[in-house]
């Protein structure tokens, strides 16, 4: 297996599981709110925690499949806005990281 080979397969397991975790946030959004005021006031507050765990899961998917994208265009492990390499650590770390540290940190 080739390391482009590899990279696709890591990503395409985290995209898996990230889609699974993007359905069960939205399935237990659409549960209907309870009729108890006190129970309706819990559940908001747990809503928003989900809504936010929901949009960084989509966010992330947004990114692994962007990364995806690179290894097909040939472009993977190259920095989107400078070009120099991203980093072999920074890689390892987050498969899915676009940009270098230096262009990252700006
Ligand atoms: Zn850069």
């Amino acid at each position: 297996m080739s390391d482009s080979d590899r990279i696709r397969a890591q990503l395409n397991a985290r995209l898996a599981q990230l889609t699974t975790e993007a359905k069960e946030i939205d399935a237990e959004l659409r549960e209907p709110d309870s009729a108890d005021a006190e129970d309706r006031a819990i559940e908001q507050e747990g809503d928003e925690v989900l809504e936010r765990l929901g949009e960084s899961a989509l966010k992330e998917i947004a990114a692994v499949r962007a990364a995806l994208k690179r290894i097909e265009a040939g472009t993977y492990g190259s920095c989107t806005v400078c070009g120099e390499p991203v980093g072999e650590k920074r890689l390892e770390a987050v498969p899915y990281a676009p940009r270098c540290i230096n262009c990252a940190a700006g």
